[in-house]
């Protein structure tokens, strides 16, 4: 089994705590960089390769910063993201715009940005051209409909709200050329927190099985595919994460015959993803406020749903670590629990952990992505605070937490007094 590791002691957790009261978010930048650096590394043998990150996993600035260094673009999908891009520097091919049901306002400032834009449909190429004027370069995303079934898939693609059927596809790209349009690329993301490596291999076929249609039938050259996002990552202690070399060799075995061979190269392959890039790197650090022995027994923390939604949402597993009781039995059986009046509001159920006490710090694992960003103001809970841990072992607040001010700011109470 795999056991989950952490990148501090719970005596360095002590001494941030004293600093920074709990419940909040801390990431690994150390381990996020050389994550970045490996899966880099693996697909080296790609001219042009990149990896855009999808910001809305965690639309921390710093953390955009760093993952930058590392080579790495934007992923954004609304306003907010491309301005969080924008305040970072970002621009250019730098920049790519997956949305859908995309307002003008949206690919206006994508267009001021020179952010690759991608077309969730065809419709949004008189739309985009009337609104703001077509850009030189355009990306389509595609929806390979029936043609990806089964287990492999988390939900059917045919479902799925997003995306060009292959008809439009080819007529997209034919239309895009008389418009003038000079660079192409394709999308396709059909899956989410897939640990199959075999699954993004498949994806690439795809792809590259309809770059070479597209260019029989309209002489469009595409030149990036981006394959999108939805590695997964190992939750459970014993899971295996994806192995990014053999998706890599796997990826160029079918580059070689279905776009070197045919002529179609050089293809940059591109990525947007989010989980794989944060998820395992951060983690949220919390405290123990009541032990309760009703039918059950329940840790009450001072985390609740606010911080981390996947559990409540999706029943997601993430690990628990007591901290200082790493190596006691787990003897208890618990729920762990926030403090919404929603009972859904629990991190686990049913999870045996060793014997719990107030005060105790525990650390829930795997929520750097998707974690902090989903979550919500409801019952008045506040958001906490994001944390640094550098290389070197200092700790930088890269936000801070929510206040009361800052939840009561879209109200007028002044109004209220005079409101009959
Ligand atoms: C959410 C999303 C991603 C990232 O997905 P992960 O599962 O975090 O890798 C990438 N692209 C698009 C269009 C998305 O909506």
């Amino acid at each position: 089994m795999t056991a989950k590791k952490l990148p501090f002691s719970k005596e360095q957790l002590e001494t941030i705590i004293a600093n920074h009261p709990t419940p909040f978010h801390i990431y690994d930048e150390k381990a996020m960089r050389e994550n970045a650096r490996y899966f880099n590394k693996a697909f080296s043998w790609n001219e042009g390769f990149k990896e855009y990150y999808a910001i809305k996993s965690a639309p921390n600035p710093y953390l955009m910063k760093i993952l930058r260094e590392e080579g790495f673009g934007i992923d954004c999908s609304s306003v907010a993201e491309l301005e969080l891009a924008k305040q970072v520097g970002m621009s250019g091919d730098e920049i790519m715009l997956t949305s859908n049901d995309t307002p003008a306002y949206e690919f206006q400032l994508a267009k001021e940005l020179g952010a690759i834009i991608n077309l969730d449909d065809i419709s949004h190429i008189d739309y985009l051209e009337k609104h703001v004027g077509l850009p030189k370069t355009i990306c389509m995303r595609y929806n390979p409909g029936n043609l990806k079934q089964g287990n492999l898939i988390i939900g059917h693609p045919e479902e799925a709200k997003y995306g060009f059927t292959r008809e439009q596809m080819i007529e997209g790209y034919r239309m895009l050329k008389e418009k003038g349009v000079e660079r192409f690329g394709i999308h396709t993301m059909v899956a989410s927190n897939e640990l199959d490596p075999t699954y993004f291999v498949e994806t690439a076929e795809i792809l590259f099985n309809l770059i070479n249609e597209v260019y029989e039938k309209t002489g469009v050259r595409i030149e990036f595919a981006n394959l999108g996002g939805g590695v997964g990552i190992p939750y459970k202690p014993g899971e295996k994460p994806v192995d990014l070399d053999f998706v890599s060799a796997g990826i160029k075995k079918v580059y070689d015959e279905m776009i070197v061979a045919k002529g179609l190269a050089p293809l940059k392959i591109f990525f947007e993803l989010g989980r794989a890039i944060t998820g395992p790197y951060g983690y949220l650090v919390t405290k123990v406020r009541h032990i309760k022995k009703t039918y059950k027994t329940f840790a009450g923390l001072d985390a609740c749903m606010a911080n981390l939604m996947r559990p409540a949402l999706y029943g997601a597993y993430h690990h628990i670590t007591v901290m200082g009781k790493e190596n006691e039995p787990a003897t208890t059986k618990y729920d762990v629990t926030g403090s919404l009046c929603e009972n859904n509001d629990k991190f686990a159920i049913d999870r045996m952990l060793p014997e719990i006490d107030p005060d105790d710090i525990v650390v829930i694992h795997d929520a750097g992505a998707h974690g902090h960003s989903m979550g919500f103001n409801y019952n008045g809970k506040l958001r906490s605070a994001e944390l640094l841990l550098r290389e070197n072992g200092a700790v930088t607040e890269i936000r801070r937490a929510e206040t009361l001010e800052d939840y009561f700011a879209t109200l007028d109470f002044s109004g209220v007094k005079d409101f009959k």
